[in-house]
């Protein structure tokens, strides 16, 4: 009996030690990962005030918990303020977010914003809401940036939400157009940032887990998920499962693109193109095979393997 309780025991600490080792691991991956796309697209520098929005789903938590992190561990300094939009949709739990970040010790800012009955007000019945709940939250969120002296934006989207849009817009609007990770806002004053553009949702979703954030669902504007970027989402998951790779190599090609092989004028300029007699390295294989399609140049971003 004793030597039975003795191996279960033996067996317990030992699952909880590759428990602890795997969430180690993600840890240091997430950490790497968004270390590297703050580098490759230089998103903070020195002296930054970094807006990290906060809705209270999974990927905003795990982006300020990484960043507080990486900003310890940082060369230079900067400073990061949390901020959530109340919406003022129903049974929002208010307290949450501000127990949260309080018990945390970072600096926060709650806005409260009734967009919720606005946007019933205006909407019709039946009709997605998300287009102008989201022009109005970002109005906001704007406005809110310049009030606290923030240079950077920060948001929680991910690859798998950079490659969504990129099929959306190339599905439903007829563009090869994604999401970037750096960008000027629309009004021209702001820096908005992506740091977990590397980071698969996949992970963010461990994360969530292992770190037990006070999630706050998503739902409670009473919206249906779109449609489109349901079935998007639903395609990416079946090429993840049935063709390791693809789904990697397509995110690689984002930053891979080569203008003078697609067709857009503006992009390249066809219309002046003339044989210059002298040969281009990597320029003309339009007769060849492409290695790709053999499958064997599989590009990876350095240092996102374990
Ligand atoms: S799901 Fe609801 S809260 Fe989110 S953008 Fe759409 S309408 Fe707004």
């Amino acid at each position: 009996m004793n030597d039975v309780l003795h191996d279960d025991a033996v067996i317990g600490a030992k699952k909880a030690e590759k428990i602890a080792y795997e969430n180690n691991k993600l840890h240091k991956r997430l950490c790497r990962q968004v270390g590297q796309a703050i580098g490759d697209f230089n998103m903070i520098e020195e002296g930054d005030k970094v807006m990290v929005c906060l809705s209270g789903g999974k990927d905003s938590y795990g982006l300020l918990d990484i960043l507080l992190t990486l900003r310890e561990r940082a060369p230079i300094h900067f400073d990061i303020v949390a901020v959530n939009l109340d919406q003022k949709q129903p049974n929002f739990p208010a307290h949450v977010l501000p127990e949260y970040l309080t018990k945390l010790g970072v600096p926060f800012h709650i806005e409260n914003q009734d967009t919720y009955s606005i946007v019933k007000r205006i909407i019709p019945e039946g009709k997605t809401t998300c287009s102008l709940c989201s022009r109005l939250r970002r109005g906001i969120l704007y406005r809110v940036a310049d009030e606290l002296g923030a240079t950077k934006i920060a948001l929680g989207h991910h690859r798998d939400d950079i490659l969504e849009t990129f099929f959306l817009n190339m599905f439903f609007g007829a563009k090869i157009k994604g999401m970037p990770p750096k960008l000027q806002s629309d009004d021209g004053k702001h820096i908005v940032i992506r740091p977990l553009a590397y980071v698969k949702e996949a992970d963010m979703e461990r994360y969530a887990e292992v770190k037990q954030f006070p999630i706050i669902p998503c739902d409670l504007c009473g919206s249906q998920e779109n449609l489109q970027r349901k079935q998007i989402k639903a395609m990416l998951r079946e090429w993840e499962k049935k063709h390791p790779g693809r789904v990697e190599n397509i995110f690689s090609a984002l930053s891979t693109v080569v203008p003078s092989h697609l067709m857009d004028r503006g992009l390249f300029g066809f219309a002046e193109l003339q044989a210059t007699g002298e040969s281009v390295p990597n320029g003309d294989i339009a007769f060849d095979e492409e290695p790709c399609s053999t499958g064997v140049n599989v590009v990876k971003f350095s240092g996102l393997d374990d």
